[in-house]
């Protein structure tokens, strides 16, 4: 005896989970977008397409592998200063810049 028709399954956009993941990972980067900006300083952020190098993060001294979103942070007027950031780290460094005393 049958068990009943057998769905056709198809991949649907939104039942493909790689999709879900870029949607979740643009909400995400929309959201990090918030608190990385420090007065005096120019924050760039890299999209983990463009992350093609390993950098050291001056925060914590690891590796911001190539193909990880981070930022890159200079002082305004002194590009030759760029740092790559991992973006915890950054957003660390800007509660600390933003100088309240809270701690
Ligand atoms: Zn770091």
């Amino acid at each position: 005896m049958s068990k009943g028709a057998r769905k056709k399954r198809q991949t649907r956009p939104w039942q493909n989970p790689d999709a879900l993941r870029d949607i979740g990972d643009l909400l995400a980067a929309a959201r990090e977008d918030d608190g990385l900006a420090l007065a005096g300083y120019e924050v760039q952020r890299v999209d983990p397409v463009r992350a093609l190098k390993d950098y050291i993060c001056p925060e914590c001294g690891n590796v911001v592998p190539a193909g990880e979103g981070h930022v890159v942070v200079w002082p305004h007027g002194d590009p030759d200063l760029r740092r790559h950031w991992h973006r915890h780290c950054w957003r660390l460094e800007v509660r600390r810049g933003d100088g309240d005393g809270e701690y």
